[in-house]
């Protein structure tokens, strides 16, 4: 019995075999052949994908540098473009929600927490803004009705006053009539 045995290796950039194809030749020794055909794939190390072509891998994951990435399972830092595998992506709710790695998303987090606090503050600067606003106008309201009620007072008055400068010489003068007459009608001795 003889076996032929041809092989095809792929080999990803580690050095580890990614694909293998072999086929293989067997002759029984009694004129009967066979063939028989083996097809092997490698592994994508990040999401155990089968990887049967060099092109589809794309490197090493910058953070954890160890596992791989292939065209399936490669993501993007979308703040500092660190290439990630699956295992190391981390999402941001956003808005927008983006693919990032721990870092940036602790620093993303740290940031919104600031906005938060930075809108939380502008609101409750408007809210005193619009109290004071209130307050003055509340105030001009009630200066201008206080104005007017003086104003009002101080005509009233002055009528009044107008009145008695009318009144007070005719009072007099019918005194005075009255103690002529008085004095007129005083039985003479
Ligand atoms: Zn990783
Ligand atoms: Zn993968
Ligand atoms: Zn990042």
């Amino acid at each position: 019995m003889r076996r032929i045995v041809k092989r095809w290796l792929v080999r990803d950039p580690a050095g580890q075999a990614l694909h293998v194809r072999s086929e293989r030749l067997t002759d029984d020794g009694q004129g009967s052949l066979q063939l028989t055909a083996e097809s092997s794939a490698g592994y994508c190390s990040g999401c155990r994908r089968p990887v049967t072509d060099l092109a589809e891998l794309r490197g090493t994951c910058d953070w954890c540098n160890t596992r791989g990435c292939c065209v399936h399972c490669l993501s993007q830092c979308q703040v500092c473009s660190r290439r990630l595998c699956g295992t190391c992506r981390r999402g941001f709710p956003g808005p927008p929600a983006v693919a990032v790695c721990a870092t940036c998303q602790q620093r993303l987090m740290q940031r919104q927490v600031l906005q938060d606090q930075q809108s939380e503050f502008e609101r409750e600067m408007d809210r005193h803004r619009l109290f004071n606003q209130d307050q003055a106008l509340r105030l001009t309201h009630e200066r201008l009705q206080l104005t007017a009620q003086l104003q009002a007072a101080r005509l009233g008055l002055n009528k009044k006053s107008l009145l008695m400068r009318v009144v007070t010489p005719i009072r007099w003068t019918a005194w005075a009539l009255w103690k002529v007459v008085q004095y007129g009608c005083r039985p003479l001795r």
